[in-house]
């Protein structure tokens, strides 16, 4: 019997990044005890590290934007896949969200008359972008940190004890969700210093833990991404929405190797950076695909009087949703026409003076300074295809953010699904994560409060539970003889995702991917670590490696099945978007939650149809638009 120390709370939200914090503060601000825990050290999100901005139709640049405008932009750049209740309440409550961000002490960047400065960014009809420099996501987490740390300054005036209501356990990773019968009772978790276990018993859990980027070889992602959320959800039945949407941001650094995946923020091209090819050719004009073609300038005369005079022109093919951007760069480079290190050229040098590229992107100069010795001001960067997001996620309730299934699980942010159909656009996420996040804690306690005692109480957590869950966790010190390294398997992965499944798709790939996994999975089973449980990364990998495997299998296939090109799920054997595939959602699904054999499948999937999207928001668009997305049938209908 594995002795642990147990906590009760009401509310346990998974991941600290914009999405965790700001359910926290909406549960603890409901009157639920709330803890927080996270892998990495608090502040240390990956929310953290986004540049750009947090999209909100304020209208302070442009007054022709409203929750209209950025609800069709949205549906559009997710081809109208996107769950879009989840669409429509993102629109319509994000400028809420950041002005409650100001009230709570955040700085943006501000317009010539004061107001909150809004930028422009791919697929966005309107400069939307609410930014602090390029280091909006670092504002956003210290200004949700302060919130937390004055809330728990009244706790202790009032209870004499800062975390009374509200705790963070930094650096320690959930396992397992646990539950009592088909509801959720809390969550198993150990300590990555000390390798210590303990369970946070509680009625209602948000899963806040952000995306998958690391079972990918080129990434914008740092080491947090291995999927955990996605696979918690799996493992405790509830099922994952689209899980072939994976994006490929069009210009990560590709040089030197050592870096190569890392962001360069797309505010360079909505600050009027260009693309072009070795021959010196600004490409993005030979890539406008039909549904956007009456959208986007046709010369580079009138793309560059856009900067100037927006509504009397139309806006340059540079500021493409990212999808169409990524796949024109992989085919300049795949014809030859690349840079010498596999990318293409991203200049903003000839368009604007050093001194103000120093004040819009200081992070950018400095990055490229620093790591590559490219002094942005005066030459071009090289710029490639770097996995980024992921649309897919788990399936969620709009209005709620409550999962399918799964009485008291949550979800919100990255992790979740449906918000943005196939293909996000920049600046969204900070967005959903504050709309979502805010949602996610609400009805977190909420059901805490009112439906969790109403069905059967407060739920237990059974020993049994505890047993398993540590047993599970122990595993990897007691390999047999020929253990796997985590880390072999770990390259190998990434390998074969970024080979098999990444920016381009072919079904004999993918299904090369399927058998390629299995092996893998196989291999994972064995896989062994040294040592012992104080701050031990091998094993911390090693327990990663599951969350890894499942989520790769989702999207592989999920890939396979989809047979269309669509937003960030690209085919080279099925190229076009195909209407009848709209109203189809892919759930994912585990087969069998303790399989004898690791080599079979853990995932089926199932085809579940859309909800009609609601008359009135069709009616924003135009017939002749619809007609271009919409199937058959939903145009009767
Ligand atoms: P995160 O911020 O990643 O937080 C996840 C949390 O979960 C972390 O605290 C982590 O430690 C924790 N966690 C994970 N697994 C576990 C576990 N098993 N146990 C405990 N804790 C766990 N989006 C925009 O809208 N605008 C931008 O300008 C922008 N720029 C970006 C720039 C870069 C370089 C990158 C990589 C992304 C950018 N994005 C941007 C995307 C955006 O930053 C992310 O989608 C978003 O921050 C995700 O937030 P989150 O709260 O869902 O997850």
């Amino acid at each position: 019997m594995t002795q642990v120390e147990r906590q009760q709370w009401d509310v346990v939200v998974v991941g600290a990044g914009g999405a965790g914090l700001r359910a926290a503060i909406e549960a603890r601000e409901r009157g639920a005890r709330t803890a927080v825990i996270c892998k990495s050290l608090f502040g240390k999100a990956h929310t953290v590290m986004a540049e750009g901005g947090i999209a909100a139709s304020m209208g302070n640049v442009n007054e022709g934007d409203n929750w209209q405008v950025h609800f069709r932009d949205t549906m559009r750049g997710g081809k109208f896949l996107n769950q879009w209740r989840m669409a429509e309440l993102h629109a319509k409550e994000a400028p809420d969200r950041v002005w409650e961000l100001e009230t709570w002490g955040a700085l943006f960047d501000r317009t010539p008359d004061g107001k909150i400065s809004q930028r422009n960014f791919g697929g966005h009809e309107y400069p939307r972008l609410a930014h602090v420099g390029d280091r909006t996501g670092l504002e956003l987490i210290r200004t949700l940190q302060q919130k937390i740390v004055q809330l728990q300054q009244e706790d202790f005036k009032e209870h004499g004890d800062y975390e009374a209501r509200l705790k963070v356990f930094q650096e320690c990773t959930v396992t397992r969700v646990l539950k009592d019968g088909e509801r959720v009772s809390g969550t198993f978790c150990y300590e990555r210093e000390t390798g210590r276990f303990f369970v946070l018993e509680a009625p209602a859990v948000v899963l806040a833990t952000g995306g998958i980027g690391k079972s990918f070889k080129t990434t914008s992602n740092s080491w947090e991404y291995t999927g955990d959320g996605h696979a918690l959800a799996l493992l405790a039945g509830a099922p994952l929405l689209n899980m072939e949407f994976v994006q490929f941001h069009p210009t990560g650094m590709v040089w030197p190797p050592s870096v190569k995946g890392i962001l360069v923020t797309e505010s360079v091209r909505g600050d009027g950076g260009v693309l072009r090819n070795s021959e010196g050719k600004r490409f993005m004009f030979d890539y406008i695909p039909d549904v956007f073609k009456e959208k986007y300038a046709q010369s580079e005369e009138e793309g560059d009087r856009w900067y100037e005079d927006p509504d009397h022109n139309r806006r340059p093919p540079e500021l493409l949703p990212r999808d169409e951007v990524a796949r024109a760069i992989n085919s300049e480079v795949k014809a030859g026409r690349g840079s010498p290190h596999g990318g293409v050229f991203l200049d903003v040098s000839t368009r604007m003076p050093a001194e103000k590229i120093k004040r819009r992107l200081p992070s950018m100069y400095h990055q490229f300074k620093e790591l590559a010795d490219v002094d942005i001001t005066a030459e071009a960067m090289e710029v490639g295809p770097t996995c980024h997001y992921v649309m897919g996620g788990i399936a969620v309730e709009s209005d709620t953010a409550a999962t399918l299934g799964v009485p008291g699980l949550f979800a919100a942010g990255e992790v979740a699904g449906g918000m943005h159909g196939s293909n996000r656009l920049g600046g969204n996420s900070l967005s959903d994560l504050l709309v979502f996040g805010r949602r996610a804690g609400l009805h977190a306690a909420e059901y805490a409060a009112r439906d969790a005692p109403a069905v059967g109480g407060r739920p237990e957590v059974s020993q049994a539970q505890i047993d398993a869950a540590a047993a599970e966790a122990l595993a990897p010190f007691h390999a047999a003889e020929g253990a796997e390294n985590p880390y072999t398997l770990h390259q190998e992965l990434q390998t074969a995702m970024n080979d098999l499944v990444g920016i381009i798709r072919r079904e004999g790939e993918m299904a090369q991917a399927l058998e390629k996994l299995a092996g893998l999975r196989v291999r994972a089973a064995r896989a062994g670590v040294e040592g012992h449980r104080q701050f031990n990364p091998g094993w911390h990998l090693a327990l990663d490696l599951r969350n890894m495997l499942l989520v790769s299998e989702c999207v592989a296939r999920a890939a396979l099945e989809r047979t269309e090109s669509r937003g960030g799920h690209t085919r080279e054997d099925c190229p076009a978007m195909e209407r009848s595939w709209r109203p189809v959602n892919l759930l994912c699904r585990p087969v069998d939650p303790a399989p004898s054999d690791p080599a079979a499948d853990r995932i089926e999937l199932t085809r579940v149809r859309t909800d009609p999207i609601r008359s009135d928001l069709l009616a924003l668009f135009e017939k002749e638009e619809l007609v271009k997305y919409l199937a058959e049938e939903e145009l009767y209908d």
